[in-house]
């Protein structure tokens, strides 16, 4: 059987928010099977549980951001998108977050630190059937025409395979690969697409923090791009660093499911909103998924039974 997994032990982090700039404490701890991944506030007068589901998610403007029955207005998680690339990356199953403030810290702006954290903690099988989302319909969204257009599409697969398009116009970012195809099934994750950070304009600065937005961003947690080039004296850490950012980014917007995808994604130009737009179009749909689970791991895809060694 190919098995539900969890943290062996606990494990803690602390940063700043990207957007708040706040100050925040998390700690990962181990959860039971067909538990989920269950953000907790632990600093509001009485705890709040917010259980990672795609009708979760109340916010999508620059970050993902969970509450309550998705209600916007009560008690938030935001920016979650990272840590749970990470946890999609591992194929963790069930967590608890326990937060002190209302966003993830952004860390280095990648998730390679939440796949340290979390390999470091050690990752425990349970006893418990490891349930696939199985995509078995092509549902596409689409916003925009023109020069405006962008379109997500999941189309049925077995396994996990991720496209991921950009076209920004811009001469620094034109000069980065523009296309990545990743495929979960490789293992590579961490390698792979991990280390890809999160990005900005400075010609968008302003107009964001007066917004309330990136109000912890800097070039310790962002690759920062003028009108002309990356400003960061290190430059980029893979040539297509930005392509492979929104792969991780699609990852964890997709884990948001509460499941593994069993599916092919395709995108042209999309972020938060539409990849929230795409899960509630497929499980709006009744035909177009299913549930699946692997009594025999040698029927799951190449890949899948050791994308995350226990150790
Ligand atoms: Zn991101």
């Amino acid at each position: 059987m190919l098995k539900q997994r969890t943290l062996k032990s606990l494990t803690r982090a602390v940063g700043v928010g990207l957007h708040s700039g706040q100050r925040v404490e998390m700690t990962l701890r181990p959860a039971a099977p067909n538990t989920g991944i269950v953000f907790r506030r632990v600093d509001l007068p009485v705890p709040v549980d917010i259980p990672v589901r795609f009708d979760s998610v109340s916010e999508t403007r620059m970050a993902s951001t969970i509450s309550p029955g998705g209600q916007p207005g009560g008690p938030k998680v935001q920016t979650i998108e990272h840590l749970m690339s990470a946890c999609a990356g591992l194929g963790l199953d069930n967590l608890y977050v326990d937060i002190t403030a209302d966003e993830v810290p952004i860390l280095d702006g990648s998730s390679a630190s939440f796949v340290f954290l979390l390999q470091s903690a050690g990752i425990e099988l349970q006893n418990a059937p490891k349930r696939f989302l199985k995509v078995t319909k092509t549902v596409e969204v689409r916003e925009g025409e023109g020069a405006r257009l962008i379109w997500a599409r999941l189309e049925p697969h077995h396994g996990f395979k991720l496209t991921f398009q950009i076209d920004f116009n811009h001469p620094a970012v034109d000069a980065t690969g523009q296309e990545v195809t990743f495929d979960m099934g490789s293992g590579r994750y961490k390698q792979e697409i991990a280390r890809a950070r999160t990005f900005g304009f400075t010609k968008d600065v302003e107009a964001m923090r007066s917004r309330g937005l990136t109000l912890g961003g800097s070039m310790d947690n962002a690759i920062v791009i003028d009108d002309y080039r990356v400003l960061n004296s290190d430059g980029l850490r893979y040539d297509d660093e930005i392509a492979k950012h929104k792969i991780l980014d699609a990852i964890g917007d997709l884990y948001i499911a509460g499941a593994p995808l069993l599916a092919a994604y395709t995108s042209f130009r999309g972020g938060h909103a539409l990849n929230n737009k795409l899960l509630r179009a497929l499980l709006s749909d009744a035909g177009a998924y299913e549930y699946v689970t692997f009594e025999d791991e040698t029927r799951a895809p190449s890949g899948f039974t050791e994308l995350a060694p226990a150790w």
